[in-house]
């Protein structure tokens, strides 16, 4: 699985487990029943399931590293 380094991932994008901000992307490798699956999950959750979706994704993009700074902008914004 590919590891790719990106910055798609907003603040509208949400965990699918627990709706915190997602950092982590799941592309999910075409299959006919579902034709482009991307799951979003949060680090917590993007870790918990990293190891049963590896087989399944095509790729996988990581903004873990701008957790750091979003939760100081979190606590800004707040
Ligand atoms: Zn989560």
């Amino acid at each position: 699985m590919n590891v790719v380094k990106t910055h798609m991932l907003d603040s509208s994008y949400r965990c699918d487990s627990c709706s915190a901000q997602a950092f982590m992307m799941f592309a999910l490798t075409p299959t006919e029943r579902v034709p482009d699956g991307e799951l979003f999950f949060c680090r917590h959750h993007g870790m918990k399931h990293r190891a049963a979706l590896e087989p399944l994704t095509e790729f996988m993009a990581d903004e873990t590293d701008r957790l750091h700074a979003a939760i100081i902008d979190d606590k800004h914004v707040n």
